[in-house]
């Protein structure tokens, strides 16, 4: 069996600016190295992500460093511009992304698993499933007009793997390295590692990959459950 992804718009909707580099930028590499246009919407500002030695302006660097790595992954960026540990599925929140979605013309929209650790991350996943079917809602109005159908949805593997049971795995092997370059991106996160609170990204990122890997027998993967909702579900 052959997953392509040629021909899709892929976006992915994530709570804070390091987080597509954690969980599907290897995806959304392989995406476009396949002929897929993709995107990255990062809701919050990434304000809070201060490590002892604090970052002058973080939320304006942190928007440099988002930039930088859309760049390695050839992705659009869209900006919540949330503050960080205050994102809520709020109707005026859905809408915003509701806009994104209607600009950015997604098949298929890559999520925070409902379950993941941080609030922010389930309150993204809220949002990225509201926002799916509301996209191609004519009664829900914003600037844009509504999509012609709603988009697929596949959950994310939660950060660590914690409680996160794979549905299907995508091989990411040739873009391991542009995943670590687009971490790489994120250097006043990963100038945290030795906090207390946090924890050292690049080990996190590359030990994940290769663990979803062993799992599915290659050297680096991706996991993913689709969602399984009306209109949402998709077969290949
Ligand atoms: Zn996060």
């Amino acid at each position: 069996m052959q997953l392509t992804f040629r021909s899709e718009r892929v976006l992915a909707v994530v709570a804070h600016p390091d987080d597509a580099e954690l969980l599907c930028a290897g995806t959304l590499a392989r995406a476009q190295h396949e002929g897929a246009v993709t995107g990255v919407c990062v809701l919050c500002r990434g304000d809070k992500g201060r490590s002892r030695r604090p970052v002058p302006r973080l939320a304006a660097v942190r928007r440099q460093e988002m930039k930088a790595s859309a760049r390695v992954l050839r992705a659009a960026l869209f900006l919540g511009e949330h503050p960080d540990a205050t994102l809520q599925d709020t109707s005026a929140a859905r809408k915003k992304l509701v806009e994104v979605y209607r600009q950015f013309h997604p098949t298929l929209i890559l999520a925070h698993a409902p379950q993941d650790y941080h609030p922010d991350h389930r309150a993204a996943a809220a949002l990225a499933e509201a926002a799916s079917w509301f996209c191609a809602s004519r009664g829900c109005r914003t600037a844009s007009a509504a999509l012609p159908a709603p988009p697929a949805l596949w959950w994310m593997d939660t950060v660590g793997m914690t409680g996160f049971d794979p549905a299907f795995f995508v091989d990411i092997t040739p873009y391991a390295e542009t995943k670590a370059r687009a971490l790489a991106c994120h250097q006043s996160q990963l100038r945290r590692a030795a906090d207390a609170d946090f924890g050292a990204l690049t080990d996190l990122q590359r030990l994940q990959t290769q663990a979803r890997g062993l799992q599915a027998g290659v050297p680096a993967a991706e996991a993913f459950r689709p969602s399984r909702d009306f209109k949402r579900a998709r077969a290949w």
